[in-house]
């Protein structure tokens, strides 16, 4: 089974973690810059993290075979915060380097005007920059948060097919499918989604435009939690093509339309899509 987890905070996991992930199969990841618990204090706080996120910690993952990729952002809780606000002007410098490959977590957390403000700037960069988007929603009244979050989405501009909704439960499945944007659903060991409640909605919905994360950070989770998955999808009668599909080739469709996903040299079988025989990956092999 290859893995390629499209959410998940490396910073906060330790090697353990990766040594455990790569045996079991996570290939590549993407980490999106996000809150980090203790509040920032000023702008500077996140130029450090972005450098790690694009510098030490891909170094980290490669030393145990780890593609790992990045994506910077404002994120919603932090947008609220007036010395946090000035990052907005340093994310171009960012959104340039070939380690960045969409603009997030972006969206909100307590749908505040000034949430609206950051994130409604940044899906502009997003289209600016020709990058995707990854949309964080929010944990707290979330049918409500998701319909905002795509009107907001359907005003900026931006191509649906460039946009992931993230953390996608029963509850807000069908108006994300509904609006052309791809659904990210987060697994966890005890709150949002279970492997066998995402198997449901694989059945209900089908394997189109899913991606499947364990969005593992300093909180309790679990970076195994889409292999997981991937082992319930087969138990229900999944394919091992279908699981493919959902934990490799969707992500690196998602993520391949920033242009940056360069996956050559990993040790992958098929890096051609199965299907139509094309290469999907920069560079072509
Ligand atoms: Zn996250």
């Amino acid at each position: 089974m290859r893995i390629f987890d499209p959410h998940i905070h490396m910073t906060s996991r330790t090697t353990d973690d990766y040594e455990r992930m790569a045996a079991a199969g996570v290939r590549a990841v993407v980490e999106p810059a996000f809150w980090l618990g203790q509040p920032r204090t000023s702008a500077a706080s996140f130029t450090d993290y972005f450098d790690s996120l694009i510098g030490w910690e891909p170094f980290r993952a490669g030393q145990f075979g780890v593609r790992h990729f990045a994506t910077v952002a404002l994120n919603p809780k932090e947008a609220n915060d007036p010395r946090c606000r000035p990052v907005l002007d340093l994310l171009p410098r960012y959104l340039d380097k070939d380690a960045v490959v969409a603009v997030g977590e972006i969206g909100y957390d307590s749908m505040t005007p000034e949430e609206d403000e950051a994130f409604a700037a940044q899906l502009a960069l997003a289209v600016a920059y020709d990058l995707p988007a990854l949309v964080h929603t929010p944990h707290r009244d979330k049918a409500r948060g998701c319909e905002r979050t795509l009107a907001v989405v359907a005003e900026s501009g931006i191509d649906a097919g460039r946009v992931v909704v993230d953390h996608l439960n029963e509850v807000t499945v069908k108006l994300v499918r509904d609006s052309g944007c791809w659904l990210g659903f987060s697994i966890y060991p005890d709150t949002k989604m279970t492997p066998q409640r995402m198997v449901e909605l694989l059945r209900e919905y089908g394997t189109d435009r899913m991606l499947v994360n364990s969005a593992a950070d300093w909180g309790r989770s679990d970076p195994l939690l889409t292999r997981a998955t991937g082992e319930a999808m087969l138990q229900a009668g999944f394919s091992d093509d279908d699981v493919d599909k959902v934990l490799w080739r969707n992500p690196v469709e998602f993520y391949g339309q920033s242009g940056r996903l360069d996956l050559s040299d990993l040790d992958v079988a098929a890096a051609v899509d199965p299907q139509t025989g094309n290469s999907i990956l920069r560079g072509g092999s």
